[in-house]
């Protein structure tokens, strides 16, 4: 029987392709990042579109799962609706989602629900947890963190100011963190801010850990980081 080259490298990329399968489906996710963000770096943008006021502390963006390999699953099954008229999470923890995981924009009749429903289907639903044990553990890990409190004790606040690389890394050398920033313009000139910060959370998320590196300042380029007003 003469089998075509066609044939063989159709064979070979389904091979390939159900392995790749097999292995991210037997390893799923290793680990979470927490993603807090700073509310004014959020919305000193252009086009931010956000709420009149928000808060003057780090609230959740989001609890992501990672894989080690630098991977992030995304919109698993098990999509809602509406996490708040769900009935799947409690009246405690949705009261702590609304102070702790605003939605920073503004959005149609329930903000807040509208932004946690983004982030369980594209997310949480690739955690393998009920929707009360991820929301659960996103807010216990968040206040444990208390990350404002965190860099005020090492004297980095939220005051216009710009830090050095090494004085944050030291804050929050406890966890090693992932440090994003974007752009603010202030002044005519156009600064490095901190954004977000990205803690490593254990699999089943009851512990936040250190991310096992140094803390990473990729998106900061080399001068210091101001923390915005
Ligand atoms: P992801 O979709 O991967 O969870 O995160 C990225 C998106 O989240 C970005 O488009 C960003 O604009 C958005 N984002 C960040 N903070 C908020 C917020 O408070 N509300 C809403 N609706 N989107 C947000």
């Amino acid at each position: 029987m003469k089998v075509s080259g066609a044939a063989v490298a159709t064979v070979a990329v389904v091979t390939w392709l159900s392995f790749l399968a097999t292995t991210s489906d037997a390893q799923g996710y290793d680990f979470f990042y927490l993603v807090m963000q700073w509310p004014r770096a959020v919305c000193n943008q252009p086009r931010s579109n956000c709420r009149a006021a928000v808060p003057r502390t780090f609230t959740i963006h989001g609890m992501w799962p990672q894989t080690n390999r630098g991977g992030s699953p995304q919109n698993c099954p098990g999509r809602v609706r509406d996490v708040r008229s769900s009935g799947r999470v409690d009246r405690g923890t949705l009261g702590a989602m609304d102070r702790q995981w605003p939605n920073l924009k503004r959005g149609g009749r329930d903000p807040n629900s509208q932004f946690w429903t983004h982030e369980w289907n594209k997310h949480g639903t690739c955690s393998r947890m009920s929707l009360q044990n991820y929301f659960r553990r996103a807010v216990d890990r968040a206040a444990s963190v208390d990350v404002l409190r965190l860099l005020r004790s090492n004297r980095i606040q939220p005051d216009n100011r710009s830090y050095r690389r090494a004085a944050i890394e030291a804050a929050l050398n406890r966890y090693d963190p992932v440090v994003k920033c974007n752009d603010v313009r202030s002044g005519g000139r156009t600064y490095k801010q901190i954004h977000e910060i990205r803690f490593c959370v254990q699999r089943d998320g009851n512990r936040v850990v250190s991310c096992g590196r140094r803390t990473q300042f990729r998106s900061c380029g080399s001068g210091d980081i101001r923390f915005s007003r």
